[in-house]
């Protein structure tokens, strides 16, 4: 069981939306939102520092706004 590293959910490697490799590491999401606010800012993730959820409404909303990874979903 792998853990998605923006929003703390646990999730099988074959459940994942979308995957992320990073400094050699592979990561998985549950969702294309979470895949890309992990693009925005990986290392702020990683930390695994407590962050309030609501920190960054304003990139949340830019996210929604983009969908560029959409087409990726398989
Ligand atoms: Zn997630």
């Amino acid at each position: 069981m792998k853990f998605d590293p923006v929003c703390g959910t646990a999730i099988s490697p074959e459940a994942a939306i979308s995957t992320a490799r990073y400094h050699g590491e592979t990561y998985y999401f549950c969702s294309v939102k979470c895949r890309l606010a992990f693009d925005r800012d990986p290392g702020a993730y990683l930390k695994e520092l407590p962050r309030p959820k609501d920190a960054n409404p304003v990139s949340w909303s830019l996210q929604d706004s983009a969908g560029t990874t959409q087409a990726e979903a398989h």
